[in-house]
C-alpha cells in the first residue's frame, strides 16, 4: 500500500519533467540509432502540446474524475460483481484501461476524423524523447479521457487505478519513443509481453501497413491476440507521414490546425 500512495502521492506532471530530463540526456550523450539535427526547436514544439495539456487539464481531469468517482459511487461496472482482492482489482484495472486504450488507437486508425487528430503524433519525422508530448490536446481529452470514463462504467475500474496506469504508461512511451540504443533481446523476452521501444518504432514507420499494427502502450499481448502484431529492424524505419514532411508542417502552430484541414493520407 505505501508504495502505491508514494507513487500516486507524486504530481504527475513532476514525474513526466523528470523523465523528459533523463531521457533526452541520455538522448545527447550516448548513441542513438538516427542522428537528427534541430534538436532545440524540435523540443521547443514539442514542449508546447505538453504546456496546452497541462492548462487544460486543470480542468477537464477534474471533470473525468468526477464522472468516475460518481460511477463509482453507484458500483456500475463489472468488477463490482466479484469480490477481489486489492491487488487483483487494482491489476485487472489497470489492465483493463490499457486493453481501451488499444481499441481507440485502433479506431483512430481507421476513422477519418479520429485520425485527423492522431496524425499528428505521428507527423514527427524525427522521433525522439519528446515525441510522447506531440498528441493534439483535443485527442487526450475528448477521446482518451472519454474511453476511460467508459472503461470505468465498463468494467468497474476507479480513479486509484487510472493515476497508476498513467504514471506507467508514461514510464512506457519515453522508452519507446526515445532515440536511443536498446538491447534486441529485450524483443524476446519482456517484448513477449509488454511494449518495446521496437515494437512502437514500427508503429511509427510512414510505410501505412507498418503504421497500422502495434497500437497497445503497455501490453503488446494485445496486438498478438488480436492479429496487429508486426515487427521490423530498426535500420529498415522511416518516421513520419509523407503529407506532413515538409519543414513548415512540423510546427506547434500548423499541427494544432491541422485537424481541421484536409490533407489526403498519402502513405509510401
Ligand atoms: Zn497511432
Ligand atoms: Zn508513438
Amino acid at each position: 500500500m505505501e508504495i502505491l500512495e508514494t507513487i500516486l502521492d507524486i504530481n504527475p506532471n513532476y514525474s513526466i519533467i523528470g523523465l523528459l530530463a533523463v531521457f533526452f540526456t541520455l538522448e545527447q550523450v550516448s548513441g542513438t540509432p538516427f542522428s537528427f539535427k534541430k534538436r532545440g526547436n524540435h523540443l521547443f514544439q514539442n514542449i508546447l502540446f505538453q504546456i496546452v495539456l497541462i492548462v487544460l487539464n486543470l480542468f477537464f481531469v477534474a471533470i473525468q474524475v468526477y464522472c468516475i468517482e460518481w460511477l463509482n459511487t453507484k458500483e456500475i461496472g463489472l468488477l463490482y460483481l466479484v469480490a477481489l482482492p486489492f491487488w487483483t482489482k487494482l491489476f485487472l484495472s489497470v489492465v483493463l484501461y490499457d486493453f481501451t486504450t488499444y481499441w481507440i488507437h485502433r479506431a483512430s486508425h481507421k476513422i477519418p476524423w479520429l485520425w485527423r487528430l492522431h496524425r499528428v503524433h505521428h507527423s514527427d519525422t524525427t522521433m525522439d524523447s519528446s515525441t510522447t508530448f506531440r498528441f493534439h490536446p483535443l485527442e487526450l481529452i475528448l477521446i482518451y479521457q472519454t474511453g476511460n470514463i467508459v472503461t470505468a462504467g465498463i468494467f468497474g475500474t476507479d480513479v486509484t487505478s487510472m493515476a497508476l496506469y498513467y504514471f506507467i504508461i508514461y514510464i512506457f512511451f519515453f522508452l519507446e519513443h526515445s532515440n536511443l540504443n536498446y538491447p534486441k533481446w529485450l524483443n524476446s523476452t519482456f517484448g513477449l509481453i509488454f511494449v518495446m521501444p521496437d515494437h512502437h518504432r514500427v508503429h511509427h514507420h510512414q510505410e501505412q501497413f507498418y503504421t497500422d499494427s502495434n497500437f497497445a502502450d503497455i501490453f503488446i499481448i494485445w496486438d498478438r491476440i488480436f492479429g496487429t502484431f508486426k515487427l521490423l529492424s530498426v535500420e529498415e524505419m522511416k518516421y513520419g507521414l509523407k503529407e506532413f514532411e515538409p519543414e513548415e508542417k512540423q510546427t506547434f502552430l500548423y499541427l494544432m490546425k491541422s485537424p481541421f484541414i484536409d490533407s489526403k493520407k498519402n502513405s509510401i
